[in-house]
């Protein structure tokens, strides 16, 4: 009997899985496997969430107009540059499904987000990943890569699950070496947590070069995960390419009330980040001590990789931290074997995964 089949390659594809939510028999949780912040939401932006319920019969703006502006002024944008999309992993797609096609390759890097390799490949091409070197974006090994073929290069910056950073001078070079057709993607879904100056830059990169966008998302230090809100910043021909494709509606009223919300209130984002800044640094230096080793974080999770004591690695470690009700991320689908992603929970979680580990690691706690 026939039956309908999908294009060559969609079967070949292995979807997303999100890190585990439970841990059975384990009265409090503390889930540290999707960097959420501890802090939820500006309350302002809950406010704001609320205040739609009494219109949840109306359409949203199909423009999401009210944030658009609301993004543009905090960063001094214009809003004809900005789309904002159901979570940046619409925009991630969107961009794939519009600039990439079957005998196309898009480039990613050997640590990169899942979600890269996912869409190139159901835009029907094909993934060409480049080797990292310490954990880092090596901008020499992807222009190496470039041939063709290539139309699209997406680097997360900074770097999930690695934490790691490319500096504005680097990402300048990549973009100087890079063919004029070729869209590279600067997914900076970690952003607000960089404490670099020279981090804004990355969007002066994008007002220069037609083929240079930025994704953003409210999900992390807005704490709006739920929501699904992300924002590209790019230039108007590929903010124009997008629309013709994307969803009328692809964000949703609360969505966009809350978010534009939130974005107005950035003395909430300051604390959100402080807190998580001392508590990278707390948890980096309290995990060494121990004996692990930790890579130098820019963002709101630290990588942790285990040595191999008396035949106990990360999968055992996992197994502690989850009966004590603490979650991280195993990272074996991004080429880490033995090693675990935290994020910055609340005080007591952190302080929970440190005491753990600490007895893991053989120490007294
Ligand atoms: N890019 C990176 C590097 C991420 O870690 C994430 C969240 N896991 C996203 C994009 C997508 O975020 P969202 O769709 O929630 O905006």
């Amino acid at each position: 009997m026939s039956k309908p089949v999908p294009r060559p390659g969609i079967l070949d594809i292995a979807a997303y899985v999100p890190g585990k939510e439970h841990a059975p028999g384990v009265a409090r949780v503390y889930k540290l496997s999707s960097n959420e912040t501890p802090l939820g939401a500006s309350p302002k932006a809950i406010e704001a969430f609320k205040a739609v319920a009494d219109n949840l019969g109306r359409y949203p703006d199909g423009q999401a107009i009210e944030l658009r502006e609301a993004i543009a002024a905090v960063h001094g944008l214009n809003p004809a540059n900005i789309l904002c999309g159901n979570g940046s992993d619409e925009l991630l797609g969107l961009l794939c499904h519009v600039y990439l096609g079957a005998g196309d390759e898009g480039i990613i890097t050997e640590h990169g987000f899942l979600v890269y390799k996912i869409q190139i490949l159901g835009a029907g091409a094909t993934p060409v990943v480049v080797k990292e070197k310490d954990y880092t974006v090596d901008v020499d090994a992807i222009l190496a890569a470039v041939t063709e073929k290539t139309k699209i290069v997406f680097i997360a910056n900074p770097g999930n699950p690695t934490g790691t950073y490319v500096s504005v001078s680097e990402i300048r070079r990549l973009q100087a070496g890079l063919p004029k057709h070729v869209v590279l993607v600067l997914d900076a879904a970690y952003a607000e947590y960089v404490r670099r100056n020279d981090y804004e830059a990355g969007i002066e990169i994008v007002s220069s070069h037609a083929n240079v966008v930025m994704t953003r998302t409210f999900s992390k230090a807005y704490g709006l995960a739920a929501l699904r809100v992300g924002w590209m910043y790019a230039p108007a021909e590929i903010v124009d390419a997008l629309n013709r494709v994307r969803a009328p509606f692809n964000l949703n009223a609360p969505a966009i009330a809350a978010a534009a919300a939130a974005i107005r209130d950035q003395a909430f984002i300051q604390q959100a980040v402080s807190f998580n800044q001392m508590w990278v640094e707390r948890l980096t230096q309290a995990l060494e001590a121990i004996g692990l080793k930790v890579t130098p974080s820019v963002a709101n999770f630290v990588l942790i990789h285990f040595p191999e004591i008396d035949g106990k690695r990360a999968a055992d470690a996992d197994d502690l931290l989850t009966s004590r009700g603490y979650i991280l991320r195993a990272v074996r689908g991004y080429g880490f074997a033995n090693a675990l992603r935290m994020s910055i929970g609340p005080e007591e979680a952190n302080r929970g995964v440190i005491a753990a580990l600490t007895e893991f690691m053989g120490h007294q706690a």
